[in-house]
């Protein structure tokens, strides 16, 4: 007994005095391997070093909460501003990034004083120009997905997915939970099969003539045009065109990934720099080459994959990003009282 609690002291002696030392531990639920090129240079810009602690996002949240006080963790990294919100709601964040970098750079409606978006993305519409025409799609919306017209011919995953429950909640935000819940019935009735497959599987789908829309996330259909999931995705998305909803009204239902410092992070000061540098151009450039997300900042270009499909289309910037925590119970709730799976 004696023995492991020396062994403890001496861990706690290395662990402070690594505290006193200059570095940020980043658990980070992304999972690009060029991030770690990215952090390298925040080292060699700084000296700080950047321990990184990869794994899902789940799991990650888990162990940060339960560790609490104990927790290294200085920074979570994740995506989807849903799960930001969730993190923040179980007070498992904390407050003070509210740095002139970071307000002048992230645009208010992507960020609050306990996380801050590092890159956007855009849920859209994919289609099939070969069965579907452009003028079929003229001022199309999140809500005409319900427009029985697509009868059959919709696909999109799980309700219990998060984009899937941030949109809504966006939608609930926008158009209230009855009208709401009326929609979800609609695209319900819509959909060509039970929702199945990740965001890449729907992009497929259409390509395959399964389905003549489906819901995906922006930076999908540039990975697999990239060719890093393999010749099959690659050619299926060459036969598909993204369609950004909303552009007569509030604009394309936008996301984020974003970071937020710990409750207990040992490094709090260090961590914020890591944040403060995640939105400067030299590491947004790089960023959204390696995601093909769209950047978080003014001044940078998305990567040719995506920018190829226009970038200036309109935004939901109105709808704060930080809103969809508060609604995605209530967006879970009606989708699944809609039969959605
Ligand atoms: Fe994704």
């Amino acid at each position: 007994m004696r023995k492991i609690s020396i062994i403890t002291l001496i861990f706690s002696v290395i662990a402070s005095s690594f505290a006193i030392a200059n570095e940020v531990n980043v658990f980070n639920a992304r999972h690009y391997k060029a991030d770690s090129e990215l952090y390298s240079k925040f080292t060699n810009m700084t000296g700080i070093k950047v321990n990184l602690i990869n794994g899902k996002s789940g799991a990650l949240e888990k162990r940060i909460i339960s560790e609490g006080a104990d927790s290294s963790a200085d920074l979570y990294i994740t995506a989807d501003a849903g799960r930001c919100g969730a993190m923040d709601a179980k007070g498992a964040l904390q407050g003070g990034l509210t740095s002139a970098a970071i307000k002048d750079a992230v645009p208010k409606s992507f960020r609050t004083n306990k996380w801050v978006g590092i890159a956007k993305r855009a849920r859209i519409i994919y289609y099939s120009p070969e069965r579907v025409t452009g003028a079929e799609l003229s001022g199309m919306t999140y809500e005409g997905l319900a427009d029985p017209k697509w009868k059959g011919r919709l696909v999109i995953r799980k309700s219990s997915n998060i984009y899937n429950k941030s949109l809504v909640a966006s939608l609930i935000k926008n158009n209230g939970k009855a009208a709401t819940a009326a929609w979800a019935e609609g695209v319900v009735a819509n959909m060509a099969r039970t929702p199945t497959g990740n965001d890449r599987a729907q992009i497929m789908a259409v390509a395959a003539g399964k389905a003549k829309l489906a819901v995906a996330n922006s930076y999908y259909i540039a990975l697999m045009l990239s060719g890093k999931k393999g010749p099959e995705q690659q050619a299926a998305a060459k036969k598909v065109k993204p369609v950004f909803p909303n552009q007569n009204n509030r604009g394309t239902h936008m996301n984020i990934s974003g970071g937020g410092v710990t409750k207990y992070a040992p490094n709090k000061a260090d961590a914020i720099k890591f944040l403060e540098f995640l939105v400067t151009k030299e590491a947004q450039q790089h960023i959204v080459n390696n995601t093909f997300e769209y950047p978080m900042i003014d001044g940078v270009k998305p990567n040719k994959l995506i920018s190829q499909f226009g970038t200036s289309f309109k935004q939901d910037t109105k709808t704060k990003v930080s809103k969809y925590y508060q609604n995605q119970k209530k967006a879970l709730a009606l989708m699944k009282k809609a039969g959605w799976k």
